[in-house]
């Protein structure tokens, strides 16, 4: 079938995946409309405070075989790197019980891990090539990412994981404590292995990032538009408008990607989703002066601390709360701490008023994988959600995957494992 042009695309969202979708809807041909209450790149977003982690090798899902015997430690214990809010039980135990059962076997971990490598191979390198689209290649750097183990030991508690990543082709360099060493030498020598993974990439600010995206979105003839879309008005199985709290915008096609907040839009639609918000925080240290030289993850503390372009970011943390309750500083806090004892030469320079803290939702399905395909009721709107711990890397090749769906035309890998209808 010949591919479509000319449509005109109301995307929902400006985060990573609304933005990039953006650029890649024009680039196919389509006229774009982007809606979203918030600035591009703004602080409502996920996309803005994340990690900046471009790593082409997180295709393992959060869950893992044996997780449901550490439930009672998520519930008891509130300010673990996991924790689930009481009163918030009820609610999320549906969702719990599926991403428990989405990670019951190995199998099952390798058959999502298979299909999270084809999103994001070659992700760092895309991000790379947008950036330089947009004027901001400084943003995207390529140097690879620093995983870090108290010893040996514990990197072979993590050895499936890493087992599974090697099968669907990720490498890596396994660092001594004398090599973590000198290249890390600010690090707390209480870690003794490291392992470099030097195909990923980061972001050096992915606010700044996104604005920049959308601003190159723009210039090639996006409108963006202030309001937070409310549902769709269908002719039968046709869209003619996205309906929007400022009324409507008449269209033929349109794209969910409103993070964590994309449930309703779907749910308005009647696709059930179940899409959850793992809130995470991050802190950051204007003009710290000591920090990890590469990107680095701790496996004991389960933080990403990373140098970006506003000073020394420290982001994790995974809590069960729901959209609507207020932050619990307590958990920035808990970063900071961690970064400290990660780099004890921070330690007296980083008092609280100096120190800047943010609470994100990561848009996350129980089975670790996005939804990326079309509304049961009409093809004319594209669902684009729920990447989780991804989304900034997995945008590029989403974006991609979504102007292919729009112009129905043959996506460049395999939608099934995507497929929003497997939870319908
Ligand atoms: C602490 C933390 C660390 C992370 N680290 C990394 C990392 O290192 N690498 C990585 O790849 N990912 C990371 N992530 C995950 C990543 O940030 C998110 O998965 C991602 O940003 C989600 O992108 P998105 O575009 O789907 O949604 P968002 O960025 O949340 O954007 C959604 C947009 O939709 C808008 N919106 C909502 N409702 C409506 C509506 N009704 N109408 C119109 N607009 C609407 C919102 O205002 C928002 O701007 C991290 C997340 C957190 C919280």
């Amino acid at each position: 079938m010949p591919a479509t042009t000319g449509r005109h695309v109301v995307i929902i969202g400006s985060g990573a995946v609304g933005t990039v979708s953006a650029i890649e809807c024009l680039r196919a041909g389509h006229r774009v409309t982007v809606v979203d209450p918030g600035q591009p790149g703004g602080e409502q977003a996920s996309s803005y405070g994340n990690a900046g982690w471009l790593s082409s090798h997180s295709v393992i899902p959060p869950a893992e075989p044996g997780m449901w015997k550490k439930v009672p430690s998520f519930l008891l214990d509130p300010l673990g790197p996991l924790s689930i809010r009481w009163a918030y039980l009820p609610k999320v135990l549906p969702w719990l019980i599926r991403f428990l059962l989405a990670a019951r076997t190995s199998a099952q971990i390798e058959h999502t891990a298979q299909a999270m490598r084809t999103l994001l191979v070659d992700a760092p390198k895309l991000h790379a090539s947008l950036a330089a689209e947009a004027g901001v290649p400084q943003l995207i750097e390529r140097r690879g990412v620093l995983h870090v183990y108290p010893d040996r030991t514990a990197f072979e508690g993590d050895a499936r994981s890493w087992a599974i990543r090697r099968k669907v082709g990720v490498e890596w360099l396994e660092l001594s404590a004398e090599e973590l060493r000198q290249r890390e030498p600010n690090l707390h020598p209480r870690y003794t292995f490291g392992l470099v993974v030097e195909e990923a990439g980061h972001c050096r600010d992915p606010g700044n990032y996104i604005a920049a995206l959308s601003k190159l979105a723009c210039e090639r003839g996006a409108t963006y538009v202030t309001t937070r879309a409310t549902g769709f008005r269908l002719e039968g199985s046709r869209l003619t408008a996205v309906t929007t709290e400022q009324g409507e915008i008449a269209c033929d096609c349109a794209v969910v990607a409103a993070g964590a907040r994309s449930k309703t839009l779907a749910a308005s639609l009647g696709d059930a989703l179940p899409l959850e918000s793992e809130r995470g925080y991050h802190v950051m240290i204007p003009d710290a002066k000591v920090g990890p030289r590469t990107p680095m993850m701790a496996s004991d503390a389960k933080m990403i601390a990373n140098f970006m372009n506003g000073g020394l970011r420290a982001a994790g943390q995974v809590e069960f709360a729901g959209l609507a309750a207020v932050p619990n500083w307590k958990r920035a806090e808990i970063l900071r701490n961690h970064l400290i004892s990660m780099f004890p030469g921070l330690a007296g320079t980083v008092p609280a008023d100096r120190l800047r803290v943010w609470l994100g939702h990561r848009p996350s399905m129980p089975d670790g994988r996005p939804c990326i395909g079309p509304a049961r009721k009409t093809s004319d709107v594209i669902y684009a959600f729920g990447h989780g711990h991804v989304s900034l890397v997995g945008s590029a090749r989403t974006g991609r995957l979504v102007a292919q769906l729009v112009s129905c035309s043959a996506p460049e890998i395999p939608l099934a494992p995507f497929d929003p209808r497997r939870f319908l």
